[in-house]
């Protein structure tokens, strides 16, 4: 405890003195009440925190002055622990990393339509399981299943909370006690708790591999095929490519073979895109829409990546199988809140327009952005900073390479621009921490020396904002 002396004989006898020179608690929650702050549950933890910071600090040398210990110095010290501790843990972040889809940000933005929507019928009572046309009991995936259908041709959708439950529900319905027949290439991680023979043992099924790393052929499959098989399954490779003497079998292939044998195919598209991006220099991927008609009888993917909506996992498929599934008792436990179902349908609402989905959808809006406009923004930036920084750091624009993120299309590079940062009364590393650490964080990112801050994903109504922050913490003022 503060003030106790202390047990062991190694500390210095000015140390001691230190030690002892710390109130005790009852005594500094008695200043702390003449100087107007209530005593509460919250003050009294905060004040034996401070303290016991004191008596650490002193221990480890850090501490040698007494006047630190004088009430004005810990009664501030008391205030910034209380400050920080109101503060909420959740905040908004500039993300000028250039990486569009990242999951440890919060992976995609939603529009502003999005948002608005789900404070609408969030505020209230809804509709969510109340059929409006029969009065009676109704279904929460019949708010966005018509609309999953216009969109990729799909027979019957349900919603779930991740790509992770539509997979691990898919196969616990599909292939609970039997085989799944999985390409070796394909058993792939994600983010380092979502692997394929995981979830697919969670999922009580058993996974048989076929081929080899690298290559896998038609026949492979056709030679695991038991009486045991229940499913054939594709996973996209999302966050990791192979390249050189590599093969895969094309989906319609596996489709044909699965005909033969009666048997299902399902496929785990991870990003699963709506709309071919492939114009804005991304790489050719099938759309949802295409895997729909290659003839996948069941296909789930993510919500929030290159969708461009909340976090849930999508099931498509068709209408005998996607029933099956949402009877599963397990739906149950990994069914979609309402406020993502509300953010969800208002986004798919904005893919009736393709063009409207690219300019209005966040995510999709910095994938296709002209290198123009990311300029613009870095020029705009430099306005802003560039003359205030003058004695404190080189602020120029750069080119770089943004990536897609959420595991969409690894290697692929976006050519972007960024404001590169060079300070010049401290180290780099040091203006990362302080940015990241600021009230209103901004995370970029260390290259050659250099803090950039990729332009492709600050929005522009964040500028000014990143402009201010960045002037406060290299310490000089407009
Ligand atoms: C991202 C991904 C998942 C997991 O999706 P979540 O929505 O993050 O749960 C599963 N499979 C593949 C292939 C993925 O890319």
């Amino acid at each position: 405890m503060p003030g106790e002396s202390p047990k062991t004989g190694s500390i210095s006898p000015a140390a001691c003195k230190l030690l002892q020179a710390i109130p005790k608690v009852d005594d500094f929650l008695g200043v702390l009440t003449d100087s107007g702050h209530p005593v509460t549950t919250r003050s009294k933890n905060i004040v034996r925190q401070v303290l016991e910071e004191c008596r650490q600090a002193i221990l480890a040398g850090d501490l040698t002055d007494k006047n630190e210990l004088a009430q004005p110095k810990l009664i501030a010290r008391f205030e910034a622990r209380l400050a920080a501790r109101n503060t909420p843990n959740f905040k908004r972040v500039i993300n000028a990393t250039g990486v569009v889809i990242h999951t440890n940000l919060g992976r995609s933005v939603l529009p502003d339509s999005a948002m608005a929507w789900i404070n609408r019928v969030g505020a209230g009572y809804s509709n969510l399981e109340f059929d409006l046309t029969t009065g009676r009991r109704g279904s929460r995936y019949s708010l966005v299943e018509e609309l999953l259908c216009e969109l990729t041709g799909a027979e019957a959708a349900l919603v779930v909370n991740n790509n992770a439950a539509a997979v691990l529900l898919s196969l616990e319905t599909l292939a609970k006690g039997r085989e799944v027949v999985v390409s070796r290439g394909q058993l792939v991680e994600i983010g380092g708790s979502f692997r394929i023979p995981d979830v697919m043992a969670r999922s009580g099924a058993t996974l048989i591999e076929v081929g080899a790393t690298n290559r896998t052929h038609l026949r492979d499959y056709e030679a695991a095929i038991t009486e045991n098989t229940a499913l054939l399954l594709k996973v996209h490779t999302s966050n990791y490519r192979i390249i050189g003497f590599s093969s895969e079998v094309p989906l319609p292939d596996l489709v044909t073979l699965a005909g033969r044998h009666d048997l299902p195919v399902m496929e785990d598209l991870g990003s699963g895109c709506l709309i071919d991006l492939s114009r804005f220099g991304l790489p050719r991927e099938p759309t949802v829409g295409e895997v729909v008609a290659s003839g996948a009888d069941v296909v789930t993917f993510s919500g929030d990546k290159l969708l461009g909506g909340p976090q849930a996992g999508i099931i498509l498929g068709r209408k005998e199988i996607v029933e099956r599934i949402k009877k599963n008792p397990l739906n149950r436990a990994l069914r979609i809140d309402k406020f993502t179902l509300a953010g969800l349908e208002a986004v798919l609402r904005i893919y009736g327009d393709q063009e409207d989905a690219l300019k209005i959808i966040p995510t999709l809006a910095m994938l296709s952005m002209p290198i123009e406009k990311i300029k613009a923004r870095a020029q705009k930036l430099i306005r802003q900073i560039k003359k205030p920084l003058t004695d404190h750091c080189f602020a120029v624009t750069i080119s770089a390479f943004s990536r897609v993120g959420g595991g969409a299309l690894p290697e692929q590079d976006l050519p972007t621009v960024a404001v590169a940062l060079t300070p010049l009364n401290r180290s780099v590393n040091d203006l990362e921490k302080s940015l990241r650490e600021y009230p209103e964080p901004v995370i970029g990112r260390i290259e050659k020396d250099q803090f950039l801050l990729d332009m492709r994903t600050v929005a522009d109504h964040e500028i000014n904002q990143l402009a201010t922050t960045i002037l406060a913490v290299l310490g000089t003022d407009r």
